[in-house]
C-alpha cells in the first residue's frame, strides 16, 4: 500500500447541468465520494507512534483487499524470493560483554563478535530501532509475497548473534536480498541517512567479488527510494551527499555470499534524527522506503 494515498483521485461531479434530479443525484455522488475519500484516508493511516509495527489486518481496507483478491497469485510478486533482515545489534547485548566481546574472524581480519549499538541521548536505543523497522519491513515484504526471515527476534537469545553468523544466516537462507538495519551514533550536527556497500575482500573465510556487483545495485535502489518515501537528506557526514558508503571492515558483508547492503538511517545523536527515529509513523515511513527499494531490486532480478 502506498503511504500516499490513493492512486488516482476520484471523478468530479459535472456542474454544467442543473435539472433537479440532476442536483440531487450530484449531491448524493458527492456525498458517496467524501465518504470514500475518508475510508481511504483511514485506511492508509500510519500507525501512531505506539512502537507497534502495522499489521495487514489494521491497515487493510475492504477495497484493498478486493483488489488484492482480484490480482490473486499476481498480488504476489515476490513469490519464491527470499529476504534476510537483518536487526542490527541486540537488545541485551550490553548484558553481555564477555560474549559479544569475543573476536570472530571476518576473512581480512578479527573484530567483536557484536557490539551494544548507540541509542539516542534520552535513552532509546539502537537495538530497539532496529528490531521494530525490522518488524515492519518483515510485514510489507511478506504482503508481497516474500520469505522473510529475521537473524534474530524477540524470542531467541538475548544476545548476538555475532556478526558472522548474521552473515551464514544469509548465506544459508540463500537469500536473494540481505539488508542490515542500523542507525548511527555520530556527533550532533551530523545527520542523514547513508547506506554501506560491500568493497572487494579476498581474504580467509571471505570472498565479495561475486556481491559488490548486486549488493551497489540493491543499495542504490534501497537509497533512491529510502531517501524519495522518508525525505532523509543523504548523510552530510559520510558518502559526500550520494548516501553511499564503501566498507571493507565488516564482517557482516565480509562474509556475505548473497547481495547484501547496511543502512544508517539516520544519528541517533543528532536531535533533528532523533525526533525521527523515534517516531513510529516515521519508521514505518522507513520501513517502507526499504521495502520500496528491495522490490525494485527483486523484480529486476
Ligand atoms: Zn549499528
Amino acid at each position: 500500500m502506498s503511504y500516499t494515498g490513493p492512486q488516482s483521485e476520484p471523478p468530479q461531479p459535472r456542474r454544467s447541468r442543473r435539472g433537479p434530479l440532476v442536483v440531487t443525484l450530484a449531491a448524493l455522488l458527492a456525498g458517496g465520494l467524501i465518504g470514500w475519500g475518508v475510508y481511504e484516508v483511514v485506511g492508509d493511516g500510519g500507525p501512531a507512534d505506539d512502537g507497534a509495527p502495522a499489521t495487514p489486518a489494521a491497515r487493510t481496507s475492504p477495497s484493498a483487499a478486493a483488489s488484492a483478491r482480484a490480482d490473486g497469485k499476481a498480488a504476489a510478486p515476490l513469490a519464491g524470493k527470499v529476504v534476510v533482515i537483518d536487526p542490527g545489534h541486540n537488545t541485551g547485548n550490553f548484558r553481555h560483554p564477555a560474549e559479544i566481546n569475543r573476536q570472530v574472524d571476518v576473512g581480512n581480519g578479527r573484530k567483536e563478535c557484536d557490539t551494544t549499538g548507540t541509542s539516542t541521548n534520552d535513552g532509546y536505543p539502537e537495538a530497539r530501532f532496529t528490531l521494530d523497522v525490522a518488524h515492519r519491513l518483515r510485514a510489507l515484504l511478506e504482503r508481497q509475497g516474500a520469505t522473510v526471515r529475521l537473524t534474530h527476534d524477540e524470542k531467541g537469545p538475548d544476545w548476538g548473534p555475532c556478526v558472522d553468523e548474521r552473515a551464514r544466516i544469509g548465506n544459508e537462507a540463500h537469500a536473494d536480498a540481505a539488508i542490515s538495519i542500523h542507525a548511527d551514533g555520530a556527533p550532533a550536527g551530523d545527520r542523514g541517512f547513508h547506506v554501506i556497500l560491500p568493497g572487494t575482500v579476498h581474504a580467509g573465510a571471505a570472498d565479495t567479488r561475486p556481491i559488490t556487483g548486486p549488493s551497489r545495485e540493491l543499495g542504490e535502489r534501497v537509497a533512491a527510494d529510502f531517501r524519495r518515501v522518508t525525505g532523509e537528506p543523504p548523510s552530510n557526514y559520510i558518502g559526500h551527499g550520494t548516501a553511499l558508503d564503501t566498507r571493507t571492515d565488516l564482517g557482516g558483508l565480509n562474509l556475505s555470499t548473497v547481495p547484501k547492503v547496511f543502512v544508517e538511517c539516520g544519528n541517533m545523536r543528532d536531535a533533528q534524527d532523533a525526533a525521527l527515529l523515534t517516531s513510529g509513523s516515521w519508521r514505518q515511513k522507513a520501513a517502507q522506503g526499504l521495502s520500496e527499494g528491495i522490490v525494485s531490486f527483486l523484480r529486476e532480478s
